[in-house]
């Protein structure tokens, strides 16, 4: 069946040039699944249709780097879901439960909502599988970071891998995807933080190592508007790269999994 991908932000680091922060978010009937909730989540203001009638949303996180997970402070904002859950990587990759480390942003001094005061439900991602309203998640621990990331994969549909330098090992974990959405922060020719993200040329060599079937460019940079050398030097090696953009909407074709026995 396919389900619309919104990207509601495209960027890294600070909105800027149009791209809010890091979120997006896949329907499927009356669930919804959002990726990061970067200050993208805001676009749900913008759009609140995107939202009308989801039953249950689920909310992954890749980190808590704050471009990331500031949209959390938004939530208040929208119409309430009657089952939300916030997913992150908290016990999996920093030994905390990701209730205790979100806890602290969402009390004062920080911000006036609790989680719970929402009927918000915090849960912590394994590494490896699970299944959230009949979409195969799986998931790995990305080292290449500032601190450690979550890779997703949407069964055979959508990869997902942001806030990581180059990891060759990224391809096995995309490999046969359909769509490879991927982190592109600088062009090779001008390398930035190298340590901790990705050329835009290293994005498509993941995708084609993978053998995706499109790439899409996102934790885009916001330094500049244009992503032109950002697109030129993926397309070099995967023709099939596009760069994201604030209200995209991109079909993906959520597979049910076969039943269980
Ligand atoms: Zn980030």
């Amino acid at each position: 069946m396919a389900s619309p991908l919104t990207i509601l932000g495209a960027g890294g680091w600070f909105p800027a040039h149009g791209r809010q922060t890091a979120c997006a978010l896949l329907r499927q009937g009356d669930h919804a699944m959002m990726i990061d909730a970067g200050t993208g989540v805001g676009r749900l203001a913008e759009r609140p249709e995107l939202l009308h009638g989801v039953h249950r949303l689920d909310l992954v996180l890749t980190h808590f780097h704050l471009d990331h997970v500031c949209g959390l402070a938004y939530l208040p904002s929208l119409d309430e879901c009657p089952e939300t859950t916030i997913w992150g990587p908290g016990a999996a990759l920093y030994g905390t439960r990701t209730r205790d480390v979100l806890d602290r942003l969402s009390h004062e001094p920080f911000h006036p909502v609790p989680l719970e005061a929402q009927r918000i439900e915090v849960r912590d991602l394994p590494v490896g599988e699970l299944e959230l309203s009949g979409i195969r998640i799986a998931t790995r621990a990305q080292t290449r970071h500032s601190a450690p990331t979550l890779g997703l994969r949407f069964g055979d549909d959508l990869a997902w891998i942001t806030d990581t330098a180059h990891d060759p090992e990224s391809a096995a974990f995309a490999r046969g995807c359909a769509t490879l959405a991927h982190e592109a922060w600088f062009p090779s020719s001008h390398p930035r933080n190298p340590d901790i993200h990705t050329a835009a040329a290293d994005a498509a060599v993941v995708a084609a190592d993978a053998g995706a079937g499109q790439l899409l460019l996102i934790h885009l940079p916001p330094f500049k508007a244009g992503t032109e050398p950002l697109l030129e030097e993926a397309r070099a090696r995967m023709p099939a790269t596009e760069a994201a953009i604030d209200g995209w909407e991109i079909d993906i074709d959520l597979r049910t999994p076969p039943a269980l026995g």
